[in-house]
């Protein structure tokens, strides 16, 4: 080996050996275009460039150019008629001068004023060509096996880098369908959930209208039976009295004229007590709590209610721990009510001349009133539903009601916030216990007190 051959061999070798260790291998996204820059720089190449092999390899896009002057944009070309279409079926190619001439179908070649041409392929894991590396010189060149020999070095790399950008783009991809299918998975569950409520939501309006068509059947019927009785009475009455009144004694005719007054009076609270239910149907009940007398409070209910029957049961009312004084936070109207219906009930459904007892008492919290009776009592299988209007028990006989007084007591409860527990058994009697809060946080503010 001659001295000038010995000195290209050592050059070479210095440039390989300092390509070979530049760090190049931690260069991530910008492998392809620090690697075509340092090629181009160390081999004097005009042009540098990595491209990607389409499916068919009839076209290179390529990935990485550089210029003279740095990176240049990339750009897509055709095989067919180029020196790299050798390198599809070949691992490299080199012409170190003519290639012009010998490719002169190649017009990017032809426009670039190639001379000479170094071009190693790429292929992935598989041996499947995937891309080509390449030099353009605009003029001929002597080391062709070298140069050829040091893209080679850094081919294996490149199909590797090719193809873990491919899968890493691949992935990529994929992840984007995961994302957009799980979107999609929760677009469809929170439609579902949508439609179940919408489903649940026409279910409950059903039930509902459902419900309201019974309660309006069982308020026609109810309504005919209870108003004919009356009216009847009254017909009767004002029927003998038209007939009769020049015969009539006064005390007769104030007898009869008394039924009259009694069965429109029957009327009117039995109109009270539907307008009442209509109106907590309608959400309309208003309340204004107020502070009242607990003993003058239930001393005149006591009073009405015992007043209202020919013959009532006698009332007591106990007060073992001197409550009658104090005063309750009570909406008045609510709380006549509730009380003037568990009374009269409990004086309705009296047996003989039981007592009907009204009981105070206290808990921390609350003021307890519980009305007793020793009457006809309810059976345990009806007293869940005694509180839903129109409904009345099996064993209430020829008792009038019409199966209201206990949908309004519960209003009222509602109203003022407070309690009811039932105890009863049948044929012995019935406890209704009420307990209305001590304190009311709406009744402080209405009436300023602490
Ligand atoms: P009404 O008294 O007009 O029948 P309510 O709504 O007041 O209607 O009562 C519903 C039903 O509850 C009554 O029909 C009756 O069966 C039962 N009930 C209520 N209070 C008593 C009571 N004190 N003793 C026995 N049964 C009662």
């Amino acid at each position: 080996m001659s001295n000038t051959e010995l000195l290209t061999l050592r050059s070479q070798l210095k440039t390989i050996e300092e390509v070979v260790s530049s760090n190049f291998y931690n260069l991530g996204d910008k492998f392809f275009e620090q690697l075509v820059l340092e090629l181009s720089d160390r081999l004097n190449a005009d042009y540098t460039f990595v491209g990607e092999l389409n499916s068919d390899s009839s076209k290179v896009e390529t990935i990485s150019l550089a210029g003279k002057q740095g990176i240049l944009d990339n750009f897509t070309y055709n095989l067919k008629d180029t020196p790299c279409d050798l390198l599809t079926n070949q691992p490299a190619c080199s012409y170190s001068q003519d290639v012009c001439l010998l490719f002169s179908k190649d017009q990017l070649l032809v426009d670039m004023g190639i001379e000479a041409y170094v071009g190693v392929t790429l292929f992935n894991s598989k041996f499947i060509p995937t891309g080509i590396l390449v030099c353009l010189f605009k003029n001929k060149i002597e080391n062709t096996a070298f140069i050829e020999l040091l893209l080679m070095t850094f081919a294996s790399r490149a199909g590797a880098e090719l193809e873990h950008i491919k899968l890493y783009n691949k992935l990529e991809r994929n992840k984007i369908k995961l994302l957009k299918k799980e979107e999609e998975e929760k677009k469809q569950a929170n439609e579902l959930a949508y439609a179940k409520e919408r489903i649940a939501f026409q279910k409950e309006s059903l039930a509902k209208e459902k419900e309201l068509n019974e309660l309006k059947s069982k308020f026609v019927s109810m309504t005919s039976h209870e108003f004919r009785t009356p009216l009847s009475a009254i017909n009767f009455a004002a029927g003998s009295i038209k007939k009769y009144w020049a015969k009539m004694e006064p005390i007769m005719l104030e007898e009869k004229l008394g039924k009259i007054e009694n069965q429109v009076l029957h009327m009117t609270n039995l109109l009270d007590d539907i307008l009442i239910i209509g109106q907590a149907d309608a959400g309309k009940t208003g309340s204004m709590l107020l502070s009242i007398n607990l003993g003058s409070f239930i001393e005149e209910i006591i009073n009405e209610v015992y007043h209202s029957f020919e013959e009532s049961n006698e009332i007591e009312l106990i007060d073992r721990e001197g409550l009658k004084g104090t005063d309750i936070f009570i909406d008045e109207k609510s709380g006549r009510n509730i009380f003037i219906n568990l009374l009269s009930n409990a004086v309705k459904f009296s047996q003989g001349d039981s007592k009907v007892t009204v009981e105070l008492s206290s808990e921390k919290d609350y003021i307890i009133i519980s009305i007793t009776d020793f009457g006809i009592g309810i059976s345990k299988s009806e007293i869940q539903n005694i509180f839903n209007p129109f409904v009345r028990g099996k064993n209430v006989d020829l008792i009038q009601g019409t199966g209201l007084g206990l949908s309004i007591v519960k209003e009222g409860i509602d109203v003022i916030k407070g309690e009811i527990t039932v105890n009863s058994t049948v044929g012995k009697g019935s406890s209704f216990i009420v307990k209305i809060p001590k304190k009311n946080k709406k009744a402080k503010k209405q009436i300023g007190i602490n």
